[in-house]
């Protein structure tokens, strides 16, 4: 297909280098990445999507997929390549006694909640609203509710997805399985999902409490948190975060701009009983502040959409860990303490809880035993001080290899990951079905010569 026969299937809009908008539309979260693709394809639905594949194959272009722009590593745009951004097909509805809904390729995690928060259903997902449902789900999806009910790549229950050579199938439990066993949790290239069928969960009100502690306090606090993790219900999420306190009134004032430990509670267990349980958390070590509401999944959803803004520069390096022992804690510490930016953090949590009760054959997860997970987020606005950021967020990393516990999330890997898992030896396969000339971008399951 030709670009004059491209413009005549295609529906939605064509951006080419040169045309008004082109560099806006480039723009991805992380402002680390300045690629220029040679077209960015817009499509309002599946047959837009093939259209676009079809132009880049005839080019002899290389696919990347945009979902939410969110990847760290900027795996959705390249240069040169042909880029399909999903970003208008972002419609989300709900079947309320079905406990699903039909989510568009590019929906954004606050599209689904907000769509499903009228039922008090919910579909369990990452922390921060303007992250893409697709490439979360597609690598994993960890976020509050993930203990309680699993992850986001679990609750693909079914895809449209257009492959490598245009062609549009439904993948599900009844056909194409091996393509909806692969996009639940591999992280894999395949084909662009123009819409997810995902399955719901009830969501009432969260207890969600926060404690503050001077770094001097935080080894003791991690260490109580390591005690009770292990003992915690399902029904719990604690998250740590080591970062700078700000300087707000509820902050005391011998924290304001210092490093500090955060340690987050969600529990969604009825109400009394969420009080009892998280309280056991803070009770050994006193924080120097606390705060406590009983919100909706909704408004859980929405605490961090600040956060972490579109634009600045950004780098991830992370890691699963088989304990917090006290070496871990330590060198914890000592990197928050020599964090060079104000903006950055290093997150800590248990996983486990029902990510472990899944079939592991139903999907590609391949972590689903890890117990801790460690992120060191490198955040920053000055392009000078990219590589004392990059440093410290890998140096943190590194600092703990002696605990690594096998594999690396891919969903907050760097391009060069040098411990992304093997994989499953039947992932080349699928790739190998269904892009076997690897048109779709990225080497994770390329397709073996001998398949
Ligand atoms: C602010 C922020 C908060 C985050 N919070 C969490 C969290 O709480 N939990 C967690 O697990 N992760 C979290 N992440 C990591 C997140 O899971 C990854 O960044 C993920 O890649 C984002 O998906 P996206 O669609 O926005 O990415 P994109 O950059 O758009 O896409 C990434 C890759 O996914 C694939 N892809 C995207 N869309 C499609 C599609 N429609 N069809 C086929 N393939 C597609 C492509 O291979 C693409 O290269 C967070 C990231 C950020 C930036």
């Amino acid at each position: 297909m030709d670009t004059a026969a491209l413009r005549a299937a295609f529906t939605g809009p064509l951006i080419f280098p040169g045309d008004p908008g082109y560099d806006e539309a480039r723009r991805i979260w992380n402002g680390m990445h300045d690629r220029r693709p040679a077209l960015i394809a817009r499509p309002l639905g599946a047959a837009d999507a093939s259209a676009a594949i079809r132009y880049a194959s005839g080019a002899g272009l290389p696919v990347t997929v945009r979902g939410g722009g969110h990847n760290v590593a900027g795996t959705s745009i390249a240069d040169e390549a042909v880029l399909i951004d999903l970003s208008l097909l972002r419609e989300v509805t709900v079947d309320p006694e079905a406990e699903t809904a039909e989510a568009g390729g590019g929906a954004l995690l606050k599209d689904v909640d907000s769509a499903t928060a009228p039922h008090d259903l919910g579909c369990p997902s990452g922390v921060v609203g303007h992250t893409g449902l697709a490439g979360l789900a597609i690598g994993g999806g960890y976020g509050w509710i993930t203990r309680k009910w699993g992850l986001t790549c679990d609750h693909i229950l079914g895809a449209e997805v257009v492959l490598a050579d245009g062609s549009i199938v439904q993948a599900s439990e009844t056909e194409h399985q091996d393509l909806l066993w692969a996009l639940r949790g591999s992280a894999g290239n395949f084909g662009v999902v123009t819409r997810f069928t995902l399955r719901l969960r009830p969501v009432g009100p969260i207890l969600y409490r926060t404690a503050l502690y001077p770094l001097k306090d935080a080894p003791a606090a991690l260490r109580a948190f390591r005690e009770f993790t292990v003992k915690q219900s399902d029904d719990l999420r604690v998250f740590g975060s080591f970062q700078f306190a700000g300087d707000g009134e509820a902050i005391p004032a011998e924290l304001r701009g210092e490093p500090i430990l955060e340690l987050a509670v969600a529990c969604s267990a009825d109400v009394p009983e969420s009080v009892a349980q998280s309280a056991e958390i803070y009770a050994s070590v006193p924080p120097a502040a606390q705060a406590e509401e009983t919100i909706s999944y909704y408004d859980l959803q929405s605490k961090l959409n600040e956060a972490a803004p579109a634009g600045r520069r950004y780098f991830t390096k992370a890691c699963y860990l088989t304990d917090l022992t006290d070496g871990v804690l330590e060198r914890i510490v000592e990197a928050a303490r020599a964090n060079p930016s104000g903006l950055s953090s290093i997150d800590v949590e248990y996983l486990r809880g029902a990510i472990t009760d899944v079939d592991p054959a139903g999907s590609a997860f391949p972590h689903r035993e890890a117990p801790f997970f460690l992120a060191a987020w490198a955040s920053w606005t000055d392009p000078a001080h990219d590589g004392e950021n990059i440093a410290w967020s890998r140096g943190t990393v590194a600092s703990l290899k002696e605990w690594h516990y096998e594999g690396s999330y891919a969903n907050y890997a760097p391009e060069d990951d040098e411990s992304a898992p093997a994989g499953d030896p039947r992932l080349p396969r699928v790739k190998h079905t269904y892009d076997p000339g690897n048109l779709f971008r990225g080497e994770r399951h390329a397709a073996p010569a001998d398949v």
